[in-house]
C-alpha cells in the first residue's frame, strides 16, 4: 500500500489544521476544543510528488484508560501502527507539557522514524518556543505554521525524506 504519514500529538497543537494543509483541502474538523477530533480521519495526499496515505489521529483524552500513561500508550499505539513516518506535533506557543514529554519518551522507544513538528511557530514568540522542543531527543524541531502556512514545503521536503 501506501506509505502511511501519520499525524499525532496531544490535543489541540494543530494536528487536524496541519492535516489539511498537507492534504491540500479542508477534511479534518478544526476546533478551539481540545479533542474535538473523534475518530482518525485519513486522506491520500501528494507530498513532494510521492503519494501518501495521511492519517489525522484523534485527541489523547479520546482512548478509553483513566490514567495519563494510560491514555499516552492507548493513543499513541493506536496512531504509530504501522506508520512509516511519524509527524509529532508540538504547540510552540504554548511551550511542552507533561503530555509531550511523555509522548516523546514513548516514541523515542519505538521503531518509527519521527519528524517532530513545532507547530504555532509563526511570529517571535513561536520561533522561541520551537527552540525549546529540542529538548524533547527527538531531533531538530520542524518549526511551522500550519494555520499560517509556514514551514509547509520544508516540512514536506523532511517527509519525503523518509518515504
Ligand atoms: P488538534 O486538536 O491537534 O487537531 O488541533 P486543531 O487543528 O483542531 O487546532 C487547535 C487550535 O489551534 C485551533 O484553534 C486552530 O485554529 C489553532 N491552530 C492550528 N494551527 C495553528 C498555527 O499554526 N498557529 C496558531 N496560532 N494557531 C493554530
Ligand atoms: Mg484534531
Amino acid at each position: 500500500g501506501l506509505p502511511t504519514v501519520v499525524v499525532a500529538g496531544r490535543p489541540n497543537v494543530g494536528k487536524s489544521t496541519l492535516f489539511n494543509r498537507l492534504v491540500g483541502r479542508r477534511q479534518a474538523i478544526v476546533s478551539d476544543q481540545p479533542g474535538v477530533t473523534r475518530d482518525r480521519k485519513e486522506s491520500e495526499a501528494m507530498l513532494r510528488g510521492r503519494r501518501v496515505r495521511l492519517v489525522d489521529t484523534a485527541g489523547l483524552e479520546e482512548s478509553k484508560p483513566e490514567t495519563l500513561a494510560g491514555r499516552m500508550t492507548a493513543s499513541s499505539t493506536q496512531g504509530v501502527d504501522g506508520a512509516d513516518v511519524v509527524l509529532f506535533c508540538i504547540d510552540a506557543r504554548s511551550g511542552i507539557t507533561p503530555a509531550d514529554e511523555h509522548f516523546a519518551q514513548w516514541l523515542r522507544k519505538q521503531d518509527v522514524p519521527v519528524i517532530l513538528v513545532a507547530n504555532k511557530a509563526e511570529g517571535k514568540v513561536g520561533t522561541e518556543g520551537a527552540y525549546d522542543a529540542f529538548r524533547l531527543g527527538l531531533g531538530t524541531p520542524v518549526a511551522v505554521s500550519a494555520e499560517h502556512g509556514e514551514g509547509l514545503a520544508h516540512l514536506m521536503g523532511e517527509i519525503a525524506e523518509h518515504l
